[in-house]
């Protein structure tokens, strides 16, 4: 971007994130994305966290999500209502910020309802890089909603995985899934309910919504080495996994002060071992410790991912025409006159 005024803020909007991610192509905007995920996650004391804010209400919750790596600023705004889906809305939807820490004024507002889709699929891909079996190319998507092609295409892009076997309560969703993913040369097959669906796979993606415990997997449906990428939990009081399933897993998580409120471990106790994902991504600490190991991404979102999906999309900014021009900050001539400005606005 040109030199700009410091009251002028960027804004993607959703048109332009659609025009952007066309532009790059959907699977190497992922690449791209989960390389600045992973980034972050490796420096990742570096970050100011804090559980994001939640507001509950009978039918969903309203979030903020701020963190900041001392000369960024970034916030995500974000809802989840799973009845919104049966009303034609979506269940999730989200902007969010960018701001220089330095003066506090606003570098960046866009649109983050699809930036949410592609950096919650590119996360999820760079936890499995990390945890699946080096050889996993099957993968399980159980809910086949909003989120769901993002997942496949970002385990795709980043694993290699070829054959997807597609489960929703909802036929029509899981067509719609399929229908979506054929122009992208992936072995999909719709099953025929979840047992047929997650059998003999390598991964299994849970990412269903419900504003409630729901058991989406049972234990014997798991067997010994698949990696399990929990998506759709992500809420006090939401949850989709059996917790026995969670007894014999090796769970990894984003930021644990937010995951034991949000995440499937909400179902244990509050001091039973989970590891951090930025430990194994930077090398600290083991990831998979063996074949059949059953390894848990217990992903809830967390504030960070955000901050890095915003600071991937800046950086794509530079010389092209995705982003409008917004009079975002009142930033008069000379500071103390604030109602100067205004009288003088009044005057042309
Ligand atoms: P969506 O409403 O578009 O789709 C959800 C799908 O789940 C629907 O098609 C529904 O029919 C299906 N479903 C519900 N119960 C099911 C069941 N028992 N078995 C199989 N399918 C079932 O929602 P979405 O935008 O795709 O989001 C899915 C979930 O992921 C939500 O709960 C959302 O909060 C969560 N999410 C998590 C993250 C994260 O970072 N962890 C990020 C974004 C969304």
């Amino acid at each position: 971007m040109t030199a700009r005024p410091l009251n002028i803020v960027p804004f993607v909007s959703v048109e332009n994130m659609m025009r952007l991610v066309n532009a790059i192509g959907v699977e190497r905007f992922l690449t791209e994305l989960a390389g600045v995920v992973e980034e972050d996650f490796r420096r990742w004391p570096a970050f100011d966290k804090t559980p994001r804010l939640a507001s509950h209400s009978i039918d969903g919750v309203i979030e903020l999500m701020p963190t900041s790596d001392g000369v960024t600023y970034g916030f995500k705004y974000v809802n989840g209502h799973p009845k919104n889906m049966r009303e034609g809305r979506q269940t999730v939807t989200a902007f969010g910020l960018l701001a220089d820490v330095g003066t506090g004024y606003p570098e960046l507002l866009a649109e983050m309802t699809i930036l949410t889709a592609l950096r919650t699929a590119a996360t999820s891909a760079v936890a499995a890089k990390h945890l699946a079996r080096a050889d996993a190319r099957s993968m399980a998507i159980v809910g086949n909603g909003a989120q769901s092609e993002f997942q496949a295409l970002a385990f795709k892009a980043l694993l290699g995985v070829d054959r997807l076997r597609l489960w929703d309560i909802d036929p029509w969703a899981s067509e719609k899934c399929a229908r979506n993913l054929s122009r992208y040369g992936l072995d999909v097959t719709v099953a025929s309910g979840v047992e047929a669906a997650v059998e003999g796979v390598d991964i299994v993606t849970t990412v269903t919504a419900d504003k409630q415990r729901a058991t989406i997997l049972t234990d014997n449906l798991v067997g010994a080495g698949q990696h399990i990428n929990a998506v759709g939990g992500d809420c006090r009081g939401k949850t989709e996994l059996h917790r026995d399933i969670l007894l014999r897993s090796d769970i990894f998580v984003e930021y644990p002060p937010q995951t034991r409120i949000e995440g499937e471990i909400q179902q244990l106790a509050a001091d039973h071992p989970v590891t951090e994902l930025w430990r194994v991504i930077a090398g600290e600490v083991p990831g998979r410790r063996s074949r059949d190991r059953i390894t848990l991404f217990d992903s809830v979102g967390f504030a960070t991912e955000d901050f890095s999906a915003l600071r991937y999309v800046r950086s794509k900014l530079a010389g092209g025409d995705f982003h409008q021009d917004l009079d975002l900050l009142a930033d008069p001539d000379e500071p103390r006159d604030l109602l100067g400005m205004v009288h003088r606005a009044a005057k042309t």
